[in-house]
């Protein structure tokens, strides 16, 4: 398991939005909308969104899909770590009677 940590990690989504530009004499009047990717991501109880130029898309794609990677690695070293305890906890009988035994003596 081994994960190469270069670059920025981001939490989010990137989400195609459409909307009208607000110009008087725009085709996006006609209803040929304005397409644009947003970074979007919740900060708290809130949404908040970054539209995000064209040549960057590929840096923030690669930057999410980085700190999901790192989320399911998280995820399962956490998973582990619960296996060895409940592992660990089975064993101290043993270990305790004979720290008893060396307490006594
Ligand atoms: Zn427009």
């Amino acid at each position: 398991m081994e994960v190469i940590l270069e670059g920025p990690l981001l939490r989010g989504t990137l989400s195609l939005r459409s909307r009208r530009c607000g110009k008087a004499r725009c085709r996006c009047l006609q209803g040929q909308l304005h397409a644009s990717w947003y970074l979007v991501q919740r900060d708290g109880g809130r949404l908040r969104q970054l539209c995000i130029p064209k040549q960057l898309q590929p840096l923030v794609q690669a930057a999410i899909k980085r700190y999901q990677e790192i989320r399911t690695l998280s995820e399962k070293l956490s998973q582990i770590a619960w296996s060895r305890l409940e592992s660990a906890r089975a064993l101290p009988s043993r270990r305790r009677s004979a720290r008893g035994r060396g307490e006594a003596a």
